[in-house]
């Protein structure tokens, strides 16, 4: 499990142990939060823990033998791909948010593995590079993203790619809209990290709650769903649906609509996904239709939110420029949940940063790192003319 002090994290690890019969964690990774880490450790047992940094490795080992624990503590990068391609190791939960999540989840496709992929920004990042590694080594993809998922279910079994020989018209993704659908313009100069980070429907980690808010979100859902559908964008549509009920419908050439439907709770998918093609029990509720009462649904306001329209606009540049796209995003994020940006800023830093990128062919994993350096370096430059 990659990322499993995370939000996904966490509802992955609930769901196994769930299921002791079926899963035995192998691996856990987590980044700084070494007790979140340990607590998960002694509870799951795993035979290897992964810290951020090598400073870590000494006092969580302590704490583990004194504990009676054998797992073993490493760190570091290098770490989390030796984790993700042991041979022991059948499934890998991809959950690291952002770009750091990439090479550890390639290395789990380059052994074959199922790969639960709930890092969307791999796909954002390298899409090409990593569906052709996924056919390549035979490896398993299954989509933990709600509405990927909800695709993925609603899809023909076996779909390989080929839209029109499946009868699909097009997909369309449901958004919430967040938690400022609904606020006035003028208060979105001011909004803070806590009420960007305070979603109506979903509790998630801090980055992509601000891109729920943002609606880059749904951005990165629409390249996210490009490569793994194999999808033009015009065939990828957006509706706001504030309930969160329908989780994504596909439209077919014949008139009908398939839609995966349940409550939010992220448990859904990442269930689905562990049991494919079974199904088990995931603690989730049933729907209750009565109780939710009526389903609504909108356009999404692209003024409102530039986000899903910059990202519309880096999948049809093709190249580097979804790279550029989801680095200038991460760093303008980050920024914002520091206090060092206003909310609108981000968007006008991702829009400079693809204005001063020049669309460029990304051939190689080289390609895609040197790119993302690059459009890191600039949007933090940006950002310091900003401040000053
Ligand atoms: P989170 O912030 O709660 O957890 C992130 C995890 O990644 C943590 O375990 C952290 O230790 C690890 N991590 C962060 N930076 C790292 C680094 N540099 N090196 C190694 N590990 C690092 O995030 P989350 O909400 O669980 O989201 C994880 C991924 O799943 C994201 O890509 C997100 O977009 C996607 N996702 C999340 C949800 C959700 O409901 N939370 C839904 C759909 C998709
Ligand atoms: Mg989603």
């Amino acid at each position: 499990m990659l990322g499993a002090t995370g939000s996904i994290g966490v509802s992955t690890l609930d769901v196994a142990a769930r299921h002791p019969d079926r899963y035995e964690v192998v691996a856990l990774t987590g980044n700084s939060r070494v007790d979140v880490l340990y607590d998960q450790c002694l509870q799951h047992r795993p035979r290897y823990a992964v810290v951020g940094l090598e400073a870590d490795v000494a006092g969580l080992a302590a704490r583990f033998s004194s504990a009676g624990l054998a797992t073993e503590v490493l760190a570091g990068p290098a770490a989390l791909e030796r984790v993700a391609a042991l041979p022991e190791v059948d499934v890998v939960m991809a959950a690291i948010v952002g770009a750091a999540g990439l090479q550890p989840t390639l290395a789990a496709v380059r052994q074959g593995k199922r790969v639960l992929l709930a890092n969307k920004e791999v796909l954002v990042m390298a899409g090409a590079l990593f569906m052709a590694e996924v056919k390549r080594h035979g490896a398993t993809l299954l989509p933990i993203d709600s509405e990927h998922n909800a695709v993925f279910q609603s899809l023909p079994a076996g779909y390989a790619g080929d839209a029109a020989g499946s009868g699909v018209s097009h997909i369309v993704l449901t958004a919430s809209g967040g938690p400022f659908r609904t606020t006035p313009l003028e208060r979105l100069q001011s909004v803070t990290p806590d009420e960007a980070c305070a979603h109506p429907n979903w509790a998630m980690g801090r980055k992509i709650s601000v891109d729920s808010a943002t609606l880059m979100n749904k951005g990165l859902e629409v390249i996210e769903a490009r490569w793994l559908f194999n999808l033009s964008p015009e065939q990828i549509e957006v509706v706001i649906h504030p309930q969160s009920v329908i989780h994504s419908l596909v439209q077919y050439v014949d008139g009908s609509v398939l839609a995966e439907l349940g409550n939010p709770d992220m448990r859904t998918p990442i269930a689905y996904a562990l049991a494919w093609p079974e199904r088990i029990a995931a603690g989730v509720a049933p729907l209750d239709l009565p109780a939710i009462a009526r389903l609504s649904f909108e356009q999404p306001d692209f003024v409102r939110f530039p986000c899903l329209a910059l990202a519309y606009r880096a999948l049809s540049a093709g190249g580097n420029a979804a790279t550029v796209l989801n680095a200038a995003n991460e760093v303008a994020v980050a920024a914002f949940l520091d206090g060092r940006i206003p909310f609108l800023a981000i968007a006008e830093i991702i829009a400079a940063t693809l204005d001063a990128v020049p669309v460029r062919p990304m051939p190689d994993l080289a390609a895609i790192l040197a790119e993302d350096a690059e459009a890191r370096a600039v949007a933090i430059a940006l950002l310091e003319r900003q401040a000053a």
